[in-house]
C-alpha cells in the first residue's frame, strides 16, 4: 500500500479540495504508474455533481490519465519501468461472457462488470475505485495504453476519453473519403472528433452554438462552420450528412439535426445529457435513418487510436493547470470557455 497525495469532493455539488488516498501494493499482473497529467472531462462534472445519479462520495475523479511506469508487477510483460503509458476510463473488465463473440475483448468497455476508473468497484467488490487527480494509480497491464514517442504526456492524456470516443465511431460507422461528417459541440470531445474526421480523410463540418471557435475548427481541418443558433444552418444543410456525431452535454433538439442526415446516414450520440432528450418518430423513418450511441472504445482500440493519430500529427489543444484550479475550470467547462481540453498537472499535488 503506498498513501498519496489527490484532489477530491467529499460530497455531490461539494467543491474538490486536497486529501489522501491509498493505491494497493502492485501484484504480479499490475503495473504502478507516477501520473503526470490528467485531462477534465465533462463526465468529471456530471459525475462530481451527481447528475446522472449513483455518484458515491468521497471521489477522486479524472479518466484521462497519463503518466510514467514506476514498477512493475513479476508476471507483467508489456511494460516496464520508464514506459510512458495512459489509463482511459475503465481499469479492468470480463474478459469472456457466456454467449458473447470470440473477440470480446473488442467490446470489453460494453461488457456488464467493466470496473471504471473511478466512482466504480474493484474486482474485490468492496474498495472503491479512484481516478487521475492523485499522484499513482495501480493498474493491471492489460488496462494500460503505451503512449507513442512524439506524443508529449499532457497532450496523451486528453486522448485517453475525448480521443478514442471520437476515435472509435468515426471507425466504425466508415468516417472516410467521400463522407460528410458533422461534429456537433467543438468541446473537448469535439475538437478530437474534427481533427481525426480531417485525418481520417473525411470532408468535416462543425456544428457550434456560434460562429466564434470558427477560425480554431478551420485550423483543426474543419471543411465548413456553421452555428446552431442561426435557423438558417438547419434549412441549408438538410439531408448533409452521412455521419453526425454529436457531442453536446447539454439537451438539444435531435429531430433538426436527424433531418440534416442523408437517408440511410447515422447520428451517434456520445454527449450524455443530464435530462431526458425525446425524438418524433418520423425524423428516423423519413429517410431510413440511424440513431445510435457509441462509449469509448476497448484497450486495443485505444491503442490504435494513439498509433494513428502520432502517425498523422494529431494531438489535442490543451491548456495545463495547476490540480488546485479545478474547480474554476469546472466553471469555465460548464460555460463552454475551454480551448479544449483543461489538463491538470500531477506535480503540483505534492503542494496541498
Ligand atoms: P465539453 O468540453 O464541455 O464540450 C461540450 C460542447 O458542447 C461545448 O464545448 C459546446 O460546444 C457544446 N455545448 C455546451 N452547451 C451547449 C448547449 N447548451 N447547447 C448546445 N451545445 C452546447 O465536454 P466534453 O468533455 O467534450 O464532453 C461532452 C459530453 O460527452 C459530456 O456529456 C460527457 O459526459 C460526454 N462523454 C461521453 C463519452 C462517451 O464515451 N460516450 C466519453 C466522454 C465524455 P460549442 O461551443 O461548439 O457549441
Ligand atoms: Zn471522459
Amino acid at each position: 500500500m503506498s498513501t498519496v497525495n489527490a484532489y477530491s469532493a467529499k460530497a455531490a455539488k461539494a467543491p474538490l479540495g486536497p486529501t489522501t488516498i491509498e493505491r494497493r501494493a502492485p501484484g504480479p499482473a499490475d503495473v504502478e504508474i507516477d501520473i503526470k497529467f490528467c485531462g477534465i472531462c465533462h463526465s468529471d462534472l456530471h459525475q462530481v455533481g451527481d447528475k446522472w445519479g449513483g455518484s458515491q462520495f468521497p471521489m477522486v475523479s479524472g479518466h484521462e490519465i497519463a503518466g510514467v511506469v514506476a514498477s512493475v508487477g513479476k508476471d507483467v510483460t508489456k511494460f516496464k519501468v520508464g514506459d510512458h503509458v495512459g489509463i482511459g476510463c475503465f481499469v479492468d473488465s470480463q474478459r469472456s461472457l457466456p454467449g458473447s463473440p470470440p473477440n470480446v475483448a473488442d467490446i470489453e468497455q460494453y461488457l456488464p462488470n467493466a470496473v471504471m476508473t473511478y466512482n466504480g468497484m474493484e474486482r474485490d467488490g468492496k474498495t472503491p475505485t479512484m481516478g487521475g487527480y492523485s499522484e499513482k494509480i495501480v493498474v493491471n497491464e492489460n488496462f494500460i495504453m503505451r503512449v507513442p514517442e512524439s506524443i508529449p504526456l499532457d497532450k496523451a492524456a486528453p486522448m485517453m476519453c475525448a480521443g478514442i470516443t471520437l476515435y472509435s465511431p468515426l471507425r466504425h460507422w466508415g468516417a472516410g473519403p467521400g463522407k460528410k461528417i458533422a461534429i456537433v459541440g467543438l468541446g473537448g470531445l469535439g475538437h478530437m472528433g474534427v481533427k481525426i474526421a480531417h485525418a481520417m480523410g473525411a470532408e468535416v463540418s462543425v456544428l457550434s452554438q456560434t460562429l466564434s471557435k470558427k477560425d480554431d475548427g478551420i485550423k483543426m481541418g474543419a471543411d465548413h462552420f456553421y452555428a446552431t443558433s442561426d435557423p438558417s444552418t438547419f434549412e441549408k444543410l438538410k439531408n448533409t450528412y452521412d455521419l453526425i456525431i454529436n457531442t453536446v452535454s447539454a439537451k438539444m433538439d435531435w429531430d433538426a439535426l436527424l433531418a440534416l442526415l442523408k437517408p440511410d446516414g447515422t447520428m451517434v450520440v456520445v454527449g450524455i445529457p443530464e435530462e431526458e432528450v425525446s425524438i418524433v418518430a418520423f425524423s428516423l423513418v423519413t429517410g431510413r435513418r440511424s440513431l445510435a450511441g457509441s462509449m469509448i472504445g476497448s484497450i486495443a482500440e485505444t491503442q490504435e487510436m494513439l498509433d494513428f493519430c502520432a502517425e498523422h500529427g494529431v494531438t489535442p489543444d490543451v491548456e495545463v493547470i495547476a490540480v488546485q484550479d479545478v474547480n474554476d475550470a469546472y466553471k469555465r467547462v460548464m460555460k463552454s470557455d475551454v480551448r479544449y481540453r483543461f489538463v491538470t498537472d500531477t506535480s503540483t499535488l505534492s503542494k496541498n
